[in-house]
């Protein structure tokens, strides 16, 4: 018999913060887990709660910044999510879609909601990930990957009861399209009410369910309300996840990188003599150039 991998701790959502003007956020890596690494390869969770926005003409969203040593990975389920970066990468996003934007040693960005929406006005709901890179990948070349929901990986449960859509790693025998520097399973999983799946993830590897919406039941016994994260033991294997009513969750699992982290503003890098080097490489021109 599988070992049932149990819950470490439910976690809340900590008081938001403002990113730019248009992206309110619970923090729950590292500020709800209280940990820089319990969570690595990801260092960070910006979660917007679904809130509506009224129809508006402003402009919505965080300007022109740097980044080094991580990848940005943004993922929308309601509202859309424009980036432009300093390599000429860009796109939109919208339900179901993923940006995963590998900065490496240097790049600028913008993220904003699309005009049109912001026009138009309507529910908006996100995530954003910070992934750590491994030491020898930090200064690797910047990459983008867009992800439209249609390309993911696809797992099918029985009956329409629900559908794994597998961004990155694997669930039984569908792959995800990312490609990632370190072992990485990061599905966005919907169920109809009642209808479970089990997970079967490394013991070693950092797992975590962002309820996103309605409410689920871990391993037939614990209740994991909406807009709340489930911390797993690093111990035994099966974890079951049933909804108790039409559900969408976020499933994060990766393997840890165990190296030193040291996260400076938009920077992540493994010691203090790397931050002052970004900061000199940005004042010095050599993050690129982009328009605000
Ligand atoms: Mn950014």
């Amino acid at each position: 018999m599988t070992q049932e991998r149990q819950i470490e701790a439910i976690i809340s959502p900590p008081p938001y913060h403002w990113v730019g003007n248009g992206f309110k956020v619970n923090n729950f890596m590292p500020r709800g887990i209280q940990s820089n690494s319990r969570m690595s390869p990801f260092f960070l969770l910006d979660y917007n709660a679904k809130m509506y926005y009224p129809p508006s003409s402003e402009k919505r969203g965080v300007g022109v910044h740097p980044h080094r040593g991580l990848e940005t990975v943004t993922i929308a389920y309601k509202g859309k999510v424009a980036h432009h970066d300093s390599e000429g990468n860009g796109g939109i996003i919208s339900e179901g879609d993923v940006q995963w934007m590998t900065a490496g040693r240097a790049i600028l960005h913008k993220e904003y909601h699309e005009e049109s929406y912001v026009k138009e006005g309507g529910d908006f709901q996100m995530v954003q990930l910070w992934v750590n890179l491994p030491a020898k990948d930090k200064m690797t070349a910047p990459k983008y990957q867009e992800i439209p929901a249609e390309t993911m990986g696809k797992y099918m449960l029985d009956g329409g009861k629900g559908e794994v859509n597998i961004i990155a790693g694997t669930y039984e025998n569908a792959k995800g399209p990312a490609s990632t520097f370190t072992p990485i399973n990061l599905f966005d999983v919907r169920l109809s009410k009642n209808a479970s799946l089990s997970f079967n993830f490394d013991e070693t590897h950092n797992t975590a369910f962002l309820i996103i919406e309605g409410h689920a039941l871990i391993n037939n016994k614990e209740k994991a309300p909406q807009d709340h994260l489930v911390l797993f033991e690093n111990k035994g294997k099966n974890i079951v996840l049933e909804a108790l009513e039409d559900a969408t969750i976020l499933v994060m699992s990766g393997a840890p990188i165990n190296e030193a982290v040291y996260p400076y503003g938009p920077f992540l890098m493994n010691n203090e003599e790397e931050i002052q080097q970004a900061f000199e490489d940005f004042h010095n021109g050599e993050f690129g150039e982009l328009e605000d």
